[in-house]
């Protein structure tokens, strides 16, 4: 077989074979076929797309690179999750032990920050010595004893997706359908759940910009899963502004223990995971909407959930006491400049403040300030005077004028109101 005529195959605007895909995945992650043919390759998938059965082949291809996790000897109804990325984030740590104190098995694996969106593993270093970086034995060991373990995406996974993932990023092709749901796919269906959630963003701190093009993710995401036999849904949500009130690792996570505490029950951030846990209790246990709600609330009033979390520190080595530390002081605020409503926030620049002042990876052996963020206060289509706090901001080192000028303009304000969009657009089985 040649790479050259797979190209001009693509290029042509035809179906590649299942032989033709496994050949260049194949050869590619061992290191036969060099990256000017496959970033070629790459961006004729781009322009020119590919079929379900092209996607489903691709996304075969790339979990059999790597291990598939073998569950066997762990009894239950094993579940997983997966956010799309985007701006605070912190779903999973709320919905993890939320599903497990539930009566559900769940090994999360999750990565650190990719671009502009945070990453749940980074938001791990907020639990103090914890240790996300688990043996398998020692996830099957974790699973069986308390239902759930919280870890770093292994090398051994989807091996592939690792080398095509960062071709992509360097060569402006990160942004296809068809790539971007083989790559998710192939490390989800090798943690071989039995259920997957999948929480699809869209807006202006996420990977698709539009409902519609997140809502055909969604589908092609769950065509693949039910073709690999999984159960599945999709939720669509908002991320024209960030999920959470605040972006930075340690406050991140501290809004997330707040639910788990039974303290928020109507942000943002809440109405999102408990959303997920309804679907979740409804496919895995049969449940109606209102008995997967009320188990929800159980869940959370019972602090069953909250314990579960905490088991999980205590068979990973880290705790809480981090979290419950007294606020510090912000060290600048930003102020509405005229009176209005905040009708506009660009997320992206906002996860983009919080890498650049030390909160996320700028170069691969940065280390992480879990302690810089920013609070924000308030929301799209808050009204807002002139002066009103619109966020606050916590740094070590003082940002430049520029990025501060920056921030400040991510905050739009207008005479009248913007489009605020349903947080929950649609859920798609
Ligand atoms: N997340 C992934 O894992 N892969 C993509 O292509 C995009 C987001």
């Amino acid at each position: 077989m040649d790479i050259l005529e797979i190209i001009d195959k693509k290029r042509e605007k035809k179906e590649l074979s299942k032989a033709e895909i496994d050949f260049f995945v194949n050869n590619y992650t061992n290191g036969n076929l060099p990256d000017y043919q496959i970033s070629s390759l790459l961006m004729a998938i781009c322009l020119n797309g590919m079929s379900k059965k092209e996607t489903f082949y691709l996304t075969d291809a790339m979990m059999h690179t790597g291990e598939i996790l073998d569950f066997s000897n762990v009894k239950g109804i094993k579940i997983d999750k997966h956010s799309t990325g985007g701006v605070s984030d912190t779903t999973t740590i709320v919905v993890a032990p939320v599903l497990t104190a539930g009566g559900f098995k769940l090994a999360k694996m999750s990565g650190g920050g990719l671009g502009y969106t945070g990453g749940t593993l980074d938001k791990y270093l907020a639990f103090n010595n914890f240790n996300p970086f688990l043996t398998f034995d020692k996830i099957i060991e974790s699973i069986n004893k308390i239902g759930l373990c919280l870890v770093g995406q292994t090398s051994e996974i989807a091996v592939a997706d690792k080398k095509l993932y960062t071709l992509r990023d360097v060569t402006g092709t990160v942004g296809s359908l068809p790539l971007i749901a083989s790559s998710i796919m192939s490390k989800k269906l090798a943690c071989n759940s039995d259920i997957i959630i999948l929480d699809i963003k869209y807006g202006s701190g996420a990977f698709m910009k539009n409902k519609k093009d997140a809502v055909k993710l969604a589908k092609l995401m769950i065509d693949i899963a039910k073709k690999a036999g999984k159960k599945v849904a999709g939720i669509i949500t908002d991320m024209n502004q960030p999920l959470g009130c605040t972006i930075g690792n340690l406050f991140e996570v501290q809004e997330a223990i707040k639910i788990l505490e039974g303290k928020d029950n109507s942000s943002r951030l809440y109405k999102v995971c408990k959303e997920i846990c309804i679907i979740a209790f409804k496919l895995g246990f049969s449940l109606s909407e209102s008995q997967a709600s009320n188990l929800f609330d159980d869940l959370i009033n019972t602090k069953r959930a909250l314990n579960k979390l905490n088991e999980v520190l205590e068979n990973q080595g880290g705790d809480l006491s981090l979290i419950h530390q007294k606020d510090k002081k912000p060290s600048k605020y930003i102020y509405a400049t005229k009176n209005g409503y905040v009708s506009k926030i660009d997320t992206k620049y906002l996860g983009y403040f919080v890498k650049e002042i030390g909160g996320g990876k700028n170069k691969i052996d940065d280390k992480i300030d879990i302690n810089v963020g920013l609070k924000l206060k308030c929301e799209i289509n808050k009204k807002v005077d002139k002066g009103d706090v619109l966020c606050e901001v916590y740094f070590k080192e003082k940002p430049s004028t520029e990025q501060l000028k920056k921030l400040q303009n991510s905050f739009k304000i207008t005479k009248f109101k913007g489009k605020r969009n349903k947080l929950i657009a649609k859920v798609v089985y």
